[in-house]
């Protein structure tokens, strides 16, 4: 029980990747808030799993691209908890579509949730973690961020985008002992997959090295070895969960 005692919180829990991290994290004993936008039956199916193996959760519902839900969710924390120490900047979405046909509103859909939500969540979180002089924030940018990818202009922007904000950040807070980093998905099976043809999956498959997708729970077992006490020399820091798609 690594994360004993510590308060969690994980954008984007309700499903996928997010709902994996809270499991993991409620597993190694963190208590977990469950954020979610819009799938409260999900976001309950969440906690209940970590509440049935004996974990802690509190299921709040906030659009991270919205600053002032941000801080309504964070103040209701701090309420319950009186602490924040690990963020997980997880929640995201995608708008695909080539330049010509990327509307502004897609462009922008984009940005303020998988961007602009880490900042709202970050800023968010900042005073209880300063005055804890303890904290670690993990965001979960994607390959797509490295590699860019033709009709994600939008969430390539974004995800790369996030990487300058996790390394920015580290040097902003490292004197307080808060790492950040982030974590990079490869193809990874969930919601968000789950629309690409037959075609399209066997022709990414090519590409990895591991002849597979991944599960959701190899992406948090990296996310929560970066929450825990033994990673506390690593900031600024990128792991790449990709079956071996990106290495150099
Ligand atoms: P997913 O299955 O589509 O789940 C998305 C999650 O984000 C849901 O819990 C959703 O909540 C939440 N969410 C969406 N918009 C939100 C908002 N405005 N405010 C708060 N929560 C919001 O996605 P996933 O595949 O697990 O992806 C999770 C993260 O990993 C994303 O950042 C994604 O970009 C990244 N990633 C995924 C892959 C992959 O292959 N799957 C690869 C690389 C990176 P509701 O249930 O309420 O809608």
């Amino acid at each position: 029980m690594d994360l004993g005692g510590r308060v969690a919180v994980v954008t984007g829990a309700s499903r996928g990747i997010g709902r994996a991290i809270a499991l993991e994290l409620a597993r190694r004993g963190a208590v977990v808030v469950v954020n979610y936008a819009g799938n409260a039956a999900a976001a309950e199916k969440t906690a209940s799993a970590i509440r049935e193996a004996g974990g802690g959760a509190l299921v709040i519902k906030a659009d991270v691209a919205d600053q002032e839900q941000v801080n309504q969710m964070m103040k209701q924390v701090l309420d319950e908890y009186g602490r924040v120490d690990i963020l997980v900047n997880n929640a995201g979405i995608t708008r695909d579509n080539l330049l010509p046909r990327l509307r502004e509103e897609d462009w922008d859909a984009v940005i303020n949730v998988n961007l602009k939500g880490a900042y709202n969540c970050a800023r968010a979180v900042m005073r209880p973690m300063l005055k804890a002089r303890w904290g670690r924030i993990i965001n979960i940018s994607s390959v797509v961020g490295l590699t860019g990818n033709a009709g994600q202009a939008n969430y390539a922007a974004a995800k790369a985008g996030l990487l300058g904000f996790t390394r920015s950040l580290a040097r902003e807070l490292g004197s307080r002992n808060i790492t950040v980093n982030a974590v990079a998905p490869g193809y990874i099976t969930t919601d968000m997959t789950a629309g690409l043809s037959e075609e399209n999956k066997a022709r990414m498959l090519q590409n990895v090295p591991l002849g597979r997708f991944g599960a959701p729970e190899e992406v948090a077992a990296a996310v929560a070895f970066l929450a825990g006490e033994t990673a506390g020399y690593i900031t600024g820091q990128l792991i790449v969960v990709d079956g071996g798609m990106t290495m150099q």
